[in-house]
């Protein structure tokens, strides 16, 4: 069996999903499960409505919800017609939309949404659209079985990155989903939500469809883990950044993941361990193109100094340095441990005599870091910050390769560098204005194409 999973591009109307449909058709005899992200946007909308019911302000938050409701019927409409499928879509998708509703007023009159609550409001876009997708399905001659993805995804209760039980998510995979491909049926399921083992809804994180695509492919020992999207491929850099990105026809688990890390939004970071751990290949396609190569991901793919771009703004960079404590037995221990209390996971270190720097994208514990760090040493805070990879798993032994992406930077101010002994990723920290022109220019160097 193999695993597709379509992203919110490849859902996002009801053209796309008849794309997605002709997709899935053609790959029946490889025996797919299905797994599909909220209709483009529709995360973002709901989140907002949670936010905006939070704030009190119900008038637009309902606002949202119609907006929503309005579009998901427009496009069931488009899709199932008057079928008998049609009306009984409908009358789900109504409840569901009620529900939504309801739940934007509760907040409102709270006045407050915790991450357990955005996870309820954020779920709503995943079993919609997983309903409808499998209608569609039906109707279009794919025996098809909605699954609801809460009932195989077993979840800790870290709201909103909630990290999956695996063990849970195999046995329930094997007899929730096995038995119906087994009977030579197609399951779909909504992915990035899930469940706690007490029966809270939970998302494991923005994007997280991929990892709910991966984590059932090991579950069902798949022969292929696809991801549709809306680009040929793993690109050499983001093509929304950089003109003139090229197709990776073949790239290593390590590259992609570490690539994923960097800001490669083309895949979950989390997507490619399940995988690893069973030599499973994860290929990557676009749905408006599906006779395009797309990129092979496996373990054995070629070993180049260079195989990518990445880049990720919005970085905040703490530097702690205290002249004689640097190297005084357990200071980098005592510096990493506040970063373990405080739940704050670290992007990239470089350390001089006197200081430790240290990358962190996520600044909502920053206040409680700073406090704790002021006590090993003299903090130092700067924002916006971005950061450039460039990711090849022989770049450390290319020294040509590393001269030319220094060279490559020149005029751009450099805040920071790294490269591990094992590296397969020159990080490099820049201001947040200069992301697109660094990544350009190392773009242009490695790939040639921007003029
Ligand atoms: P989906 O909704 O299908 O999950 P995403 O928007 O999450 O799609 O991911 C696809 C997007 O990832 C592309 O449109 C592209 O802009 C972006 N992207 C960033 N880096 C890369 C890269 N190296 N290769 C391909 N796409 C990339
Ligand atoms: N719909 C979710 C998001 O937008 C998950 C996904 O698309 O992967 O983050
Ligand atoms: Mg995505």
């Amino acid at each position: 069996m193999i695993v597709l999973k379509f992203g919110g591009t490849s859902v996002g109307d009801a053209e796309a999903i008849e794309r997605t449909a002709a997709i899935v058709k053609g790959r029946l005899p490889r025996q797919p499960a299905v797994v599909v992200s909220a209709l483009g946007g529709a995360t973002n909308q709901l989140l907002a409505i949670g936010e905006q019911s939070a704030k009190g302000h119900l008038i637009g938050a309902l606002r949202g919800v119609e907006t929503l409701r309005d579009r998901h019927f427009q496009e069931c409409e488009k899709l199932l017609g008057t079928s008998a499928e049609a009306s009984e879509v409908a009358a789900e998708m109504s409840a569901s939309f009620d529900e939504l509703a309801s739940l934007a007023e509760a907040l409102s009159i709270l006045g407050h949404a915790t991450p357990r609550s955005f996870d309820a409001i954020a779920a709503f876009g995943e079993q919609l659209s997983s309903q409808l997708v499998a209608s569609f399905f039906k109707l279009r001659e794919i025996p098809a079985e909605h699954v609801d993805a809460r009932d195989v995804f077993i979840t800790d209760d870290d709201f909103m990155s909630a990290e999956p039980q695996t063990d849970a998510i195999a046995e329930n995979a094997r007899e929730i989903v096995q038995p119906l491909i087994a009977e030579g049926k197609i399951p779909v399921m909504g992915g990035f939500i899930g469940r706690t083992a007490s029966g809270i809804t939970t998302t494991l994180g923005r994007g997280g469809s991929d990892y709910s695509a991966s984590l059932l492919g090991a579950a069902l020992h798949a022969e292929a883990i696809e991801i549709w999207t809306d680009v040929d491929g793993m690109l050499t850099a983001d093509p929304r950044v950089v003109k003139g990105s090229q197709l990776i026809e073949q790239i290593r688990f390590d590259e992609a993941s570490e690539l994923a890390s960097f800001g490669a939004k083309v895949l979950h970071p989390n997507t490619i361990a399940p995988a690893v751990r069973l030599g499973i290949p994860v290929f990557i396609y676009n749905s408006r193109n599906p006779g395009g190569k797309g990129t092979r991901i496996t373990v054995d793919a070629p070993r180049r100094a260079v195989s990518a771009i990445a880049g990720k703004s919005g970085i905040t960079v703490l530097q702690v340095g205290a002249a004689k404590m640097l190297f005084a037995r357990g200071f980098l221990r005592r510096v990493f441990e506040i970063f373990e209390k405080n739940g704050v996971s670290v992007d990239v270190v470089a350390t001089s005599e006197v200081s430790i720097s240290v990358t962190i994208d996520d600044p909502a514990a920053l206040e409680s870091l700073v406090v704790e760090l002021a006590s090993l040493g003299d903090v130092s805070v700067e924002r916006d910050r971005a950061i450039v990879s460039v990711v090849g798993a022989a770049i450390s032994e290319d020294s040509a390769a590393m001269g030319r992406a220094i060279g490559a930077l020149d005029g751009i101010k450099v805040h920071m560098m790294s490269l591990s002994a094992t590296g397969i990723n020159l990080t490099i920290i820049v201001d947040g204005d200069q992301l697109a022109p660094a990544m350009e220019r190392l773009h242009n160097v490695f790939f040639g194409t921007v003029k």
